[in-house]
């Protein structure tokens, strides 16, 4: 596409871009450890093809009834994150489009998810990885300390899954820099068991200079790309 829209678009991702780039100067990394997970939800699927054209096909979604009708409607060659709370009876028709779901956090639903993969018969894995509480809040989303564990080795078990590694929000109210060190440590103690769960899904627009500091590999950005969402109704 090319049109008035796709310009700006195009503009917020060189900002974008670029602002990854200065990040990764700061941390002494190489940009092309991170990935740009673009986060699509209330943008139409336009918007998602206009990614596309730009370059962009790891996108991201954040519930079932908006990411399938516009997975189904844009180019086959996306990559779709999911990266919202997930019902265990959305998990059938996440694992028909998704490539790999960020916000995997209990074992209930490490089970609802295996059911579905092997019901699709996939051709491929999906990825999954563990979506961390930093503030051990069980009602806020995100496993606590003590199932982190039980989880990695329930989904690496699995061979419809592949464990990727872990994610996580910074908790309200919370300095990104404590949330993105504890993520960090997270990480790191779920590697020496996992080694190649190497995935460290951290940083939104507004944190992900922090997150890209403590050894995020994967931002998701919404409206530093898209612009403002209209508020929550
Ligand atoms: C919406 C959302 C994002 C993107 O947020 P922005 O502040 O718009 O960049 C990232 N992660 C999750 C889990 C989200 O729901």
């Amino acid at each position: 596409m090319s049109d008035a829209r796709t310009e700006e678009i195009g503009r917020n991702l060189a900002a974008v871009r670029e602002r990854i780039a200065a990040a990764c100067r700061a941390a002494g990394r190489d940009p092309a450890e991170v990935t740009l997970v673009a986060v699509t939800k209330t943008h139409p699927a336009d918007d998602v093809a206009r990614l596309a054209s730009l370059g962009v096909l790891d996108v991201g979604e954040n519930r079932d009834q908006e990411a399938a009708p516009k997975a189904a409607a844009t180019p086959a060659e996306l990559r779709w994150h999911f990266i919202g709370q997930l019902q265990r009876n959305k998990a059938r028709s996440v694992v028909s489009y998704a490539s790999v779901v960020h916000s995997v956090d209990s074992l209930r639903l490490v089970d609802a998810l295996v059911d579905a993969a092997v019901k699709a018969e996939r051709e491929t894995p999906l990825g999954a990885l563990v979506q961390v509480s930093l503030d051990d809040d069980e009602h806020r989303g995100g496993a606590v300390t003590g199932i982190i564990e039980h989880m990695a080795e329930s989904i690496a078990a699995s061979p419809v899954l592949t464990l990727k590694g872990v994610m996580a929000v910074a908790p309200l109210g919370w300095e990104p820099d404590a949330a993105f060190a504890r993520l960090a440590d997270v990480s790191a103690r779920l590697r020496v068991a996992f080694p190649g769960a190497d995935w460290i899904s951290a940083g939104m627009s507004d944190d992900l200079e922090s997150a890209i500091s403590h050894g995020s590999t994967h931002v998701r950005v919404g409206s530093a790309l898209l612009g403002n969402r209209p508020p929550l109704g």
